[in-house]
């Protein structure tokens, strides 16, 4: 059974990589920050999880995990995961989600040329590598022009693992879209309507302000993202990938459906508000993604619809909301 090592192994796609992982019967390490207050939790809930401590900051270190565990297969999903922090970080973002991917592929290939073993690596890159895009949807072969700190440290991070891979170091990279579930922090919009129409189906009142409603995204089941990975890591050659469901919606549309489902009925926009606070500077008014080479190459496909993304993470939420009562 492989042996793997997840980097941002506590949040939500290493929780959800991990749960399979371990399910198979692998032998799953991950690496932590030592200030992750998640990692106690975490390891309790995932009893048979290996965790190391390190920091994607540190490249002695980061060598130092990665020749401990000597892994068959590696996940690099650590860094910083919003575009708005990356804004006031963009330094620390290019070392965390840039810099980290490169120390990650040096340390995999040198552990590969020490033991003979092959050594497969899946980097989570993202559509935000796609920045102010010219086409729609993206694929593969779209100019990789970003529009942020993070989408300019991920952009590195793709193209290091195309240099890595020329020098024969199975590195795939994961051109992953939005993906979402109960697992997602509220400071996206997805959760943060979930919980908010949780609430407002539960108390008959009470408004969501959001931001730009007519934005369109192209959602995805996060479980179905995680599968992509393993795939990709397993797969015959290594490539890069777009992982996306081709389907978008708005903002707007998520909300009602969200707000519908949890008992609102057609007086849903009464409970809606746009707060201009909330607009961004930059906003792709639309991200779709086209995953045809890994539906054919990798056998993938989508499993769980918008509808039923957003009928989950709200049911989700309306536990959590009783759970509290
Ligand atoms: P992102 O696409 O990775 O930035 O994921 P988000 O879930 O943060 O944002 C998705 C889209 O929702 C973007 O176009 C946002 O501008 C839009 N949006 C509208 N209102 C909000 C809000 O209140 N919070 C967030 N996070 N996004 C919002």
């Amino acid at each position: 059974m492989p042996r793997v090592l997840i980097t941002g192994i506590t949040g939500q796609d290493g929780g959800y990589l991990s749960e399979r992982l371990l399910a198979e019967g692998d032998e799953v390490h991950g690496m932590v920050h030592s200030t992750d207050e998640a990692a106690a939790g975490f390891l309790a809930s995932h009893p048979g999880i290996v965790l190391h401590n390190g920091d994607l900051g540190d490249s002695a270190g980061l060598r130092r995990v990665v020749d401990a565990v000597e892994p068959d297969e590696l996940y690099n999903l650590g860094g910083i995961s919003s575009v708005a922090y990356s804004w006031d970080q963009p330094i620390l973002t290019a070392e965390l989600s840039g810099v980290a991917a490169a120390v990650l592929f040096q340390s995999a290939l040198q552990l590969q040329e020490r033991t003979g073993r092959r050594v497969a690596v899946v980097q989570a890159s993202s559509s935000e590598i796609f920045g102010d895009a010219a086409e729609s949807p993206q694929h593969e072969d779209t100019t990789v022009r970003p529009v942020s700190p993070y989408g300019a440290a991920k952009a590195y991070a793709h193209q290091m693992a195309r240099v890595y891979r020329s020098k024969g170091l199975h590195v795939t990279s994961c051109i992953f879209f939005n993906h979402e579930s109960p697992r997602r922090p509220t400071t996206f919009v997805t959760r943060k309507i979930t919980s908010a129409a949780a609430r407002i189906g539960a108390d008959g009142e009470g408004v969501l302000r959001l931001g730009n409603l007519d934005a369109r995204r192209d959602w995805g089941w996060a479980p179905d993202y995680v599968d992509a990975m393993v795939r990709a890591a397993r797969h015959r050659v290594a490539e890069d990938f777009v992982v996306a469901t081709g389907q978008t919606h708005t903002v707007a549309e998520f909300a009602e459906a969200a707000l519908r489902h949890a008992g609102v009925g057609d007086n849903w926009r009464a409970h809606v508000e746009v707060d201009p606070e909330l607009l961004r500077p930059m906003d792709a008014p639309l991200m779709v993604g086209d995953a045809t080479k890994a539906r054919r190459e990798l056998g993938w496909a989508p499993t769980v619809d918008f509808g039923e993304i957003v009928g989950r993470m709200v049911d989700h939420d309306v536990q959590l909301l009783r759970a509290e009562k």
